[in-house]
């Protein structure tokens, strides 16, 4: 636990040493996804970043809870509490339940975040599930005094807030600029200024999913869900809220104001935010026809696309810029991630062969410090995977000849790949993988056509045996009418 892991903190806008509450415990909330449509590659960042920090406090031994929510509920298409609610207008567009739309969108984020080879969090708590803790939330803040209710919605009231409390202290936003800025929106009237956020709105007629509460029946604002869930699970005060930093405003400041309002104090210690993904220098976005979600960038399958990229590209292009900076996608950029990757995986196969000289001509030993330097650096992986590089020559060298390593410094770089590129990383040898894959594949070929032609021969013995063999180690074998086909089972 004695580490020098420093991290940037939006709140202070400097880097910090990083102190949790309770070493070794550390609290971790992120914002998940509104599921209402594909995953795609503005998902890709926020999961890919949290990822990578969530492995670097596992491998620096605190006992990290990872807290990322699901949003299902009152997420509506304007944050400033107008529109319909994404999932119920995706519900209406697609003939399905709500539910239904969640569920079918849940399981794509989740075999997305699988292939990025991101690691589960420890909850995913459903804002659905957490009506009740939302209601407690909304009644404490009344209680108060900093919400208000007018028919049946409870509004948060920005103005008597920022009176004793600094409201817009994380985005910089002035309150007398969002007075000036902030229209009032038709069926607003209702609240005292266009700046106030919604805690609890009254169904109209039509909405679909609604909840009995002392105001009405009605659901909860979206901003709500992660103020309650993240003190349900983490403490009143808790480490690190991560996000995009798109959700700096109005969501993370509309959180900070909840959470001060109910309980007199900050809840975040540490704020981080990534940044954006362009593409192709554009901001992406519906509209511009730029929009690419995670199946069509792993298939190719999208009209921008030269051809498809594989997860680990994906994952080892993020990584390839540091988190705090902005991305910009495009083909070439991709191609050369694609390349670096194969680089990286080709000297770790190199390296695996690799056999020990008596004596070394490069020195290696402080590489490693130097990659623990770059992590504990706010997360710097750009600079990681250069000392990673500057590995990879030395392997190369070494195998050409020209360089020699000694067994210690052999050593020092396998476990360079093991802890850096695989568990911090969180990389993967996908072509290892196609590999034994293949291998399998021609090995099952001879050993179907061998049985096949023992029962050319009429011996069944022998037919049968192979199968039941097979069948041990949880392979199927059916005959099928031209041959025989296997399955894992
Ligand atoms: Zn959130």
């Amino acid at each position: 636990m004695d580490n020098n892991f420093t991290i940037y903190n939006s709140l202070s806008r400097k880097k910090e040493p990083f102190k949790p509450l309770h070493p070794p415990f550390v609290g971790l909330y992120v914002c998940g996804p509104t599921v209402y449509s594909d995953a795609h590659l503005g998902h890709a960042r926020p999961a890919v970043t949290f990822d990578m920090l969530y492995r670097y406090l596992k491998h620096l031994e605190y006992k990290v809870r990872y807290v990322r929510n699901i949003t299902d509920v009152g997420h509506l298409e304007n944050d400033a509490d107008e529109g319909e609610d994404k999932i119920e207008k995706r519900a209406r567009l697609e003939h399905m339940e709500p539910m239904e739309v969640v569920q079918k969108y849940i399981n794509n984020f989740l075999k997305n975040m699988e292939q990025l080879n991101t690691l589960h969090p420890s909850i995913e708590p459903r804002a659905s599930g957490h009506i009740i803790e939302q209601q407690e939330f909304i009644s404490k803040i009344l209680k108060k005094g900093y919400a208000y209710e007018i028919n049946g919605s409870v509004y948060f009231d920005v103005d008597k807030y920022s009176k004793k409390y600094d409201y817009g202290k994380l985005s910089g936003r002035v309150l007398e600029d969002l007075q000036t800025n902030t229209r009032s929106l038709e069926g607003q009237e209702e609240k005292r200024n266009p700046f106030d956020f919604a805690l609890w709105k009254k169904a109209s007629p039509e909405h679909i999913m609604r909840w009995s509460s002392p105001w009405s029946e009605g659901y909860p604002g979206w901003h709500l869900e992660c103020s309650a869930m993240s003190i349900k699970y983490l403490g009143e005060v808790f480490d690190i809220h991560g996000g995009g930093m798109d959700l700096q405003f109005p969501h993370h400041e509309c959180e900070i104001a909840q959470s001060t309002a109910a309980l007199g104090k900050e809840s975040v210690r540490y704020w981080m935010h990534n940044n954006m993904i362009t593409i192709n220098g554009q901001k992406m976005a519906r509209s511009l026809n730029n929009f690419i979600t995670l199946d069509q960038l792993f298939s190719g399958d999208h009209p921008l696309l030269y051809k498809a990229y594989s997860p680990m590209t994906i994952r080892f292009f993020l990584m390839q810029a540091h988190y705090r900076s902005t991305v910009d996608f495009s083909n070439e950029a991709l191609l050369a991630a694609e390349k670096g990757l194969q680089k990286l995986m080709k000297a770790h196969e190199t390296l695996k062969k690799l056999k020990p000289s008596l004596s070394s001509t490069v020195d290696i030993s402080t590489l490693k410090t130097k990659c623990y330097e770059a992590m504990d650096d706010d997360l710097n992986s750009p600079t990681l995977l250069s000392y990673l590089f500057e590995g990879v020559k030395y392997i190369n060298a070494a195998s050409d000849g020209t360089e020699r390593l000694a067994s210690g410094d052999l050593e020092i770089m396998k476990s360079l790949f093991r802890t850096f590129v695989f568990e911090i990383l969180g990389l993967k040898d996908e072509e290892a993988g196609k590999s034994n894959d293949k291998l399998t594949g021609d090995l099952m070929k001879i050993i179907i056509n061998l049985r096949q032609d023992a029962k050319d021969r009429k011996e069944w013995g022998i037919s049968d045996k192979i199968r039941e063999e097979l069948k041990k180690t949880g392979i199927i074998l059916k005959d099928m009418k031209d041959g025989a086909e296997w399955e894992v089972e």
